[in-house]
């Protein structure tokens, strides 16, 4: 946000422990113990079928109480009352989430209204969301509906790369893309208030810098792993940079254009558009904001290039939108200039049409490396 505070403290915010490798869910209960022994435990059913019976039983098998609270699928408020209500009423004194972005952000806001710690369990590498202490809000259609900011970032992020790893390959791509722009986004901003509400310190430079150095050195390899199930090195590593150092990355850094462009996307009312991931999207907005800072052709090719190579949409048609009307981008345009939005962060001039010829611009030049690409 911009400092028109004066505010000159640095903030860095974390959770207070990260763990990640191929046996974590099976070591669950020696890590989540300092956090209680009665957890609810947030999963959809896909999950819990998936990691929920093994993380319940590795649990159990330590002395914990499991309560289930099954996830319905949108991070509403509607959802996180349904399952603040089940907490309250099983007298649990920990939150557990297991599952994607929305997963994890309905329990860390269930755990914040409980007034109790959560544990982050990922089960795909799709997003930032793990160690953040915000998340975002949707209506139950699946529109942006508002960042929610909480006290604490979760107590523990917990990563088992085995259960990672048997993910779609597309869930890793994105989380890529989600990835991909917390650099960009960081770097642009430096003198603006993070989501700590204070200025980026060199640190959260740093993640943002290796994040996108580990990105373009194994996103691909990791990606091409994760078809063949294998975990390795490139692939822990990029699981790494999508949950650890995006996470770190944009709380500690802070968002810009790319995202408030993605915020915008969502409420275009359109089918195919929904269907792309979070970070998909972002990778679209990443574009967006590489052209508004004026990128070179060279340097906004080397994220194509990037993207690309791992499937993520560089176009407007690869986003499932190929005949948008220049009505609805300006629209978009609008919403990413609300006044609330992180795209203010950017201390330049900005308008509503300034955005919309930068989604123009990004499309261009999406469609013209594709040619460039296809004429080789
Ligand atoms: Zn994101």
């Amino acid at each position: 946000m911009p400092n028109v505070q004066r505010v000159t403290e640095k903030v860095f915010q974390s959770p207070s422990k990260y763990i990640q490798g191929p046996a974590a869910i099976k070591n669950a209960a020696k890590y989540l113990a300092p956090l209680g022994k009665a957890p609810l435990l947030i999963a959809d059913t896909i999950v819990y079928e998936i990691a929920g019976k093994s993380l319940t039983a590795a649990l159990e098998q330590g002395g914990f109480k499991v309560t289930r609270g099954v996830f319905g699928g949108e991070a509403s408020n509607q959802e996180i009352q349904r399952l603040s209500v089940i907490g309250q009423s099983s007298g649990v004194d920990f939150v557990i989430a297991l599952g994607g972005g929305k997963t994890s952000d309905t329990a860390k806001a269930t755990a914040d209204q409980l007034k109790l710690e959560v544990a982050v369990l990922p089960t795909t590498a799709s997003t930032d969301a793990p160690c953040s202490a915000l998340s975002v809000l949707y209506h139950p259609n699946g529109e942006f509906a508002q960042y929610s900011f909480f006290m604490k970032n979760p107590s523990i992020v917990l990563v088992d790369t085995s259960v990672i790893v048997r993910a779609p390959p597309r869930f890793l791509a994105s989380g890529i893309g989600d990835a991909l722009a917390t650099n960009v986004e960081a770097r642009a901003v430096r003198n603006s208030l993070n989501f700590g509400k204070g200025l980026p310190t060199e640190v959260s430079a740093a993640i943002g810098q290796k994040c996108e150095e580990i990105l373009f050195k194994y996103g691909r390899q990791a990606v091409e792993a994760n078809k063949a199930q294998a975990i390795t090195p490139a692939f822990e590593a990029v699981v790494e940079a999508n949950t650890l150092l995006s996470g770190l990355g944009f709380e500690s850094g802070g968002l810009a254009a790319a995202h408030a462009i993605y915020d915008a996307f969502t409420a275009i009312d359109d089918h195919n558009l929904h269907q792309f991931m979070h970070g998909e999207k972002v990778a679209f907005g990443t574009i967006c904001q590489l052209i508004l800072d004026g990128a070179s052709t060279a340097e906004l090719e080397r994220y194509m290039e990037l993207m690309r190579s791992v499937g993520l949409p560089i176009t407007l048609a690869q986003l499932g939108i190929p005949n948008v009307t220049d009505e609805q981008l300006r629209s978009v345009a609008r919403l990413a200039c609300a006044p609330e939005e992180t795209i203010w962060n950017l201390d330049r001039v900005l308008s509503d049409d300034i955005v919309f010829n930068a989604i123009k611009g990004a499309d261009a030049a999406g469609r013209d490396y594709e040619s460039k690409v296809a004429g080789r």
